[in-house]
């Protein structure tokens, strides 16, 4: 009987289920897939070998019984190619979540089988040479190839929702099926196709479908990468979870080995807690996840208990170490609406907790101020694509000279909606997540281009004072980037301030003062911004090269407090002045508060009092009112 390919290939397929089934899979889509590929794959390989016999002894078997063993091979056989489609398709996300699209393909495969098992079929047996004909193989060698063929375009047409790795697989994949279903078309006598299929499965599972691929390799469990796509998953599918982060201190202060040994023991405690799918975060920390349909959030809680992980945790690992770990439990995972969402409040509430606690709970609170956060996110990304930031200009008086000489640029942005929104609730956002670079960038050029287009210079205006965050201070390249910008707009460098305010870590605090020495050597001039709140202190103004300290507003307002405030603001006025810098108050609302600074010796007022921060038109209006300029 010639079988011996078909048993090769059975072979090859009970091996890899056997590797397949040896390890703890997440259940992933696509591991699910591979899984059902597996199953249908051998189940025409042995389909084959039994059609072959029922074909070689048909006069000794009842004729029905190889009619429907031949029909099954044929079926199962459109089920092998079905399969490759659906993992191929599977990878492209829209294609997944298309319900038509997938419906479609399932009437393709349920009219295809209904057919061939319909169809008439016929047998040839002579000598080695064994194969069905007629109607039902003839539709089964069109619709088989047609999944095969459109796995493969798929992989050109929507090659760009891939990896390339997976699309090269796929591929590789689906070119063996297909040179297997054209070498037994022409040569039917060899019968290549379950084989064929069965090293495609092989080549899947070394390169793709390995649950190893999916491990991390110190600790053996799951990594991160798998940990994501997982998430994505379960929120794609609704599901519901309850997950529990540890978050050990990322700093060990240890060797790598000992940092390997610790992590396996930590990772092997987690492991036998509960029954949990245990992956390994980001950084030492670790994440367990039970699946809530699986299980009941009673037996979660009787499974899993906090207070003993705590325990184990206030024990030292390897021997002598003390592990310092914090705790987030996360009962619903419907406290984010996806996968980077969860994450990020995972994130979030972990950079929050101080050292003194030790868990927290994450509910929908924690939830809905990051979603505000991520909304403040988008609205600031499209107004960057969407030229939507903004300056304002609020003017600064000079006491001496009786005149506006100088004005903060201030940013705003314009929602989408047209509204106007406001610094306080974005700069600190962009921080957050490191776009304060291009906005202050953008407002820097927006600053540049107004100064030397409306000519402030003619109508009085030395200069403009920008904020820079103390993000961009702690960037290495700031001096060169804004020197490029003032470049570009043909602005003199002296007809700019920054304003700063403290750098909180002795590190950056050297790359800031480096960039304030190469700017300050092309000419511009610096602000001590915040001055009188905790952001800006005295012993600031000791080491930086600042020209102008600006009072905060609660300042101006701490003088009328009482007699002690006005004394230490007089002397503070008074070291500030002998230091040789000049002084803006901010915040200037009343007359009373004017007189008051003018008395002090203040240089500067900038406040409601004169004005409010102006967009660009109304401000040239205000300096041709004002400066009396014609
Ligand atoms: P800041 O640099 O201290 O700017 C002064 C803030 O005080 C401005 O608020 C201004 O509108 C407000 N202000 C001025 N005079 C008065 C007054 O008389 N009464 C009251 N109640 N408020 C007054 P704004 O524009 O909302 O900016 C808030 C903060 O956002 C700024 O504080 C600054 O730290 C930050 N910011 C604004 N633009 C930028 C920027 O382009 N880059 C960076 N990094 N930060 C910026
Ligand atoms: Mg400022
Ligand atoms: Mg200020």
């Amino acid at each position: 009987m010639p079988v011996h390919v078909q048993t090769c290939g059975l072979v090859l397929d009970i091996l890899l289920i056997y590797f397949f089934l040896r390890h703890e899979t997440v259940g992933l889509f696509s591991e699910r897939i591979f899984r059902m590929s597996l199953v249908v794959n051998t189940v025409c390989v042995v389909l084959d070998i039994l059609s072959v016999a029922a074909i070689v002894f048909r006069d000794f078997v009842p004729g029905i019984l190889v009619h429907g063993v031949c029909k099954l091979y044929l079926v199962s056989l459109i089920g092998c190619s079905y399969m490759g489609f659906l993992y191929t398709s599977n990878d492209i996300r829209h294609l997944r979540e298309d319900e038509t699209f997938n419906r479609v393909i399932r009437i393709i495969l349920g009219l295809g089988a209904f057919f061939v098992l319909m169809l008439p079929i016929d047998y040839y047996h002579e000598g080695n040479v064994v194969y069905s004909h007629g109607l039902a193989t003839g539709l089964t060698y069109v619709i088989a190839p047609a999944f095969i063929i459109g796995s493969l375009v798929l992989t050109f047409t929507h090659g760009k929702y891939m990896n390339a790795s997976r699309r090269n697989i796929i591929r590789a994949w689906m070119a063996l099926e297909i040179l297997a279903a054209t070498i037994q078309f022409i040569f039917p006598q060899l019968l290549l196709v379950g084989f064929g299929s069965a090293m495609g499965l092989f080549i899947l599972y070394c390169e793709l479908e390995s649950p190893e691929v999916y491990l991390d390799r110190t600790t053996g469990i799951f990594s991160f990468d798998t940990l994501v796509i997982y998430l994505k998953q379960m929120f794609a599918e609704g599901r519901k979870f309850v997950g529990i982060m540890v978050c050990t201190n990322d700093e060990w202060k240890m060797d790598n080995e000992q940092e390997s040994r610790i992590l396996l023991e930590i990772s092997e405690y987690l492991h036998s807690f509960g029954s949990a799918k245990l992956f390994r975060c980001s950084g030492n920390d670790f994440m367990l996840i039970y699946d809530g349909e699986e299980y009941e959030k009673s037996q979660i809680e009787s499974a899993i208990n906090l207070d003993v992980i705590k325990a184990r945790f206030g024990q030292p690992f390897d021997g002598t170490m003390m592990i310092d770990a914090k705790f987030l439990y996360i009962p619903d995972a419907r406290i984010a609406t996806d996968c980077d969402e969860y994450l990020e409040i995972c994130r979030i509430n972990k950079d929050e907790m101080d050292r003194n606690e030790i868990s927290r709970l994450l509910d929908e609170e924690s939830g809905s101020h990051i979603r505000q956060q991520r909304q403040i996110r988008s609205e600031i990304v499209e107004a960057l694509a969407e030229n939507r930031v903004q300056v304002h200009f609020q003017p600064i008086y000079s006491i001496e000279e009786q005149k506006f000489v100088s004005a903060e640029a201030l940013a705003r942005i314009i929602s989408s909606e047209g509204k106007l929104i406001m610094p306080g609730l974005f700069i600190p956002v962009a921080e957050e997540y490191g776009l304060i670079d291009q906005i202050g960038e953008r407002v820097f050029e927006i600053t540049c281009r107004t100064f030397r287009e409306k000519a402030l210079k003619d109508m009085g205006i030395r200069y403009l004072e920008v904020n820079l965050s103390v993000a961009q201070c702690e960037n290495s390249r700031l001096s060169d980037i804004y020197n490029r910008i003032m470049e570009q707009e043909e602005v003199e460098p002296t007809s700019i301030n920054l304003e700063i305010t403290e750098s909180s870590t002795l590190h950056y605090r050297n790359i800031l003062l480096e960039n304030m020495n190469a700017l300050g050597r092309l000419g511009c001039s610096f602000s001590l911004d915040d001055f009188g709140t905790g952001e800006s202190n005295l012993n600031y103004i000791v080491d930086m090269p600042v020209q102008i300290v600006k009072f905060d507003r609660s300042m101006v307002q701490d003088y009328f407090v009482n007699d002690r405030a006005k004394t230490v603001m007089r002397a503070t006025v008074a070291m500030i002045k002998e230091i040789g810098l000049k002084i803006v108050a901010e915040g200037v609302e009343t007359k009373e508060q004017l007189d008051a600074m003018e008395e002090l010796g203040v240089d500067y007022i900038q406040g409601y009092y004169f004005s409010k921060p102006l967009a660009e038109k109304d401000f040239l209006s205000f300096l041709e009112v004002k400066n009396k300029v014609a």
